[in-house]
Formats: structure tokens, sequence, C-alpha cells
């Protein structure tokens, strides 16, 4: 299946009535451009930058970020990268960030992705300061994990301000125009998606924590691996309030989540308006559009009646 997909890598992804979506890979190493270029991938929609910080004692400065992201924009060759800021804790650890207290009963819940670089911003800059200096090299996008709160936006857009006034005063380059987005995550991000697009040039909804947040499943917890189930009507919602909110104030909303690559739920993302999708990738899109929007309504009106097990097929044949 795999080589029959590849004699389709460049052709355009693209529905039967014409309306485009674009397809971006999920990086977490460097190395893995070259395997998302191959599978045609228009771009980078998440680069997980925690690697950068695994397995040492010390923190990587300014200077690492910057020749890391640099190099990936040149085997890039224009493609566009979103760079995700530090995402550590729960399932990717630091040596160098071990806090008291990281043995807490919730990680998850803990200090941990935007929380922690708001809390200690003297971790948060050199990362930033990299990014903001990579955006004048290529198209460099900006993003914030687990945001939960429009503060947090503010505060972290207070630093990236900061920052550029600095490297200003450094005679360093960057892209004032940058986009800067959010992580849509954590229920509360998605049920206030309206002020966090406001405030964002993009959102991306990342389905594995928001599955692990909204449905009270531990993602790594193999014990209740067959309760994570994306296709729960309140995951569905969350889904399209994102997307609508986006809609309303013309942000733009992606997905990086596992569930933007399983061909089980493309059809109806679409139908439900969601244009970009960034995965490993690989699948072909082939369908109307028009169609599955009008199948998503359809479902949408009966979704109370409905119970998660039986969605998918009610969408199929709506
Ligand atoms: C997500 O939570 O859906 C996501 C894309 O981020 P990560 O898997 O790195 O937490
Ligand atoms: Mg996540």
């Amino acid at each position: 299946r795999q080589s029959r997909l590849r004699t389709l890598v460049d052709r355009p992804a693209r529905t039967r009535d014409g309306v485009e979506i674009r397809l971006q890979a999920n990086l977490e190493l460097a190395e893995d451009v070259e395997l998302a270029k191959a599978n045609g991938a228009h771009g980078v929609g998440l680069y997980r930058t925690e690697f950068l910080y695994m397995n040492r004692a010390d923190l990587p400065d300014e200077e690492e970020h910057l020749a890391n992201y640099s190099a990936m924009l040149a085997d890039l060759d224009g493609r566009p990268i979103t760079i995700r800021t530090l995402d550590l804790g729960v399932d990717k650890h630091s040596e160098a960030l071990a806090r008291p207290g990281s043995n807490v009963s919730n990680p998850a819940f803990g200090l941990r992705a935007i929380r922690l670089c708001l809390k200690e911003p003297e971790l948060f800059r050199p990362q930033v300061r990299a990014i903001l200096r990579a955006s004048a090299l290529g198209p460099v996008r900006l993003m914030l994990p687990l945001v939960t709160s429009v503060h947090e936006l503010d505060r972290a857009l207070a630093i990236i301000a900061e920052l550029k006034r600095q490297l200003d005063r450094d005679g360093l380059d960057y892209d004032d125009a940058m986009p800067i987005g959010a992580m849509i995550e954590v229920p509360a991000a998605a049920l206030t998606a309206h002020a966090i697009a406001r405030r964002m040039d993009f959102l991306s909804i990342g389905t594995n924590d928001l599955i692990q947040y909204t449905l009270a499943i531990d993602r790594l917890d193999d014990a209740v691996n067959d309760l994570f189930d994306p296709a729960h009507p309140a995951i569905l919602r969350l889904i399209r309030l994102t997307i609508e909110a986006g809609r309303a104030l013309d942000v733009p909303v992606g997905m990086c989540g596992e569930m933007a690559g399983d061909p089980r739920f493309t059809r109806l993302l679409l139908g439900m308006g969601l244009r970009e999708f960034s995965m490993q990738p690989g699948a072909l899109l082939d369908s109307d559009a028009d169609t599955l929007a009008r199948r998503a309504d359809r479902l949408f009106a009966r979704l109370d009646e409905s119970d998660s097990t039986d969605l998918l097929a009610a969408f199929d044949a709506a």
C-alpha cells in the first residue's frame, strides 16, 4: 500500500470538488525531514523540540537552537516549519530540568510546557530568541503548547515582544510578522477558542492531549488505551468549536495530533471544515468536501442521540 501511495505524492492534495488541503509532517528529529519530503509534505506542521533537551545534563543555548532550526530550514528547501516551544513534562523528560516536585501525583496536570516556560522564563528566552532569528532565514511559525488561559498567551506575547526589542538592540535579524500560534489541546482552550484566536495568528488542535484531558484517559496507560476514543462526541464538539472559532475570526486552524493522520477520521474532519492536517504523511485525500460538510452537519444535528461507538458509521450513513 505504501508503494502505491508513493506514486501519488506529487499529485496535489485536493478534494474532488477542488478544495486544497494542506498536508504537513510532524517531526521529532531533524533527520526525519527527508522522509517528510519523500512523502510529499507541504511543510512541517509540528516540530517537537524536546529532543534538544533530552538525555543530557545541561540545557541547549540559543546558538544550539538556532543551528538546529537553520539546518532544518535549509533541508526543507523553502517549505514552512512550525516550531513548537518546549513541551517537557510527563511523557517527555529532561534530566537538566528535573525539579523538586517532579514526582507529584498528577504530572500531566503539573508544571509542564508553557506553564514551565512562563514560570522560568530564562528557559524560554533562548529558544524564542533562536526561533525569532530563524524566522529571518525562512518561513517559520512559533507554536505554544498546552495553553489553558489567555493570560498565558498575553504573558508569552509580552516576552516575545521584549525579545524582539532585545534583538533590535543586538542588531540581529528576525521576521517581525512571524506567525505565533497556540495548540488547542486542553478542553479549556477549545471552549475558549474564540478568545485565543483573537490573540493568535493560527491554532493547531493537539488531539493526543485533548483526548487525554477531556476523557480523563492517561495517554500512556495501556490499561485504559481502549477507552482513548477520538470519535467521542465530546471530542468532536471541542474540535468543531475550535474550527468554528478560527473560521469566524479568519484564523487558520490545523490539527497535529494523531487523529489528523488516521484515515478513519479524515473524511469526518474534512466535513467539519478542517483543511490543514499534520501527521506522519502518506494518505490520499480523494473526497468531496461539500458532501462531507453536509454529512457532518447532519451528524452534529443528531449528536445527542448518538453514542460514540457508532458515530463514524453514522457519519458515513448520514
Ligand atoms: C498532541 O497533544 O496532540 C500533540 C500533537 O502534541 P504531543 O503529542 O507532542 O503532546
Ligand atoms: Mg500535546
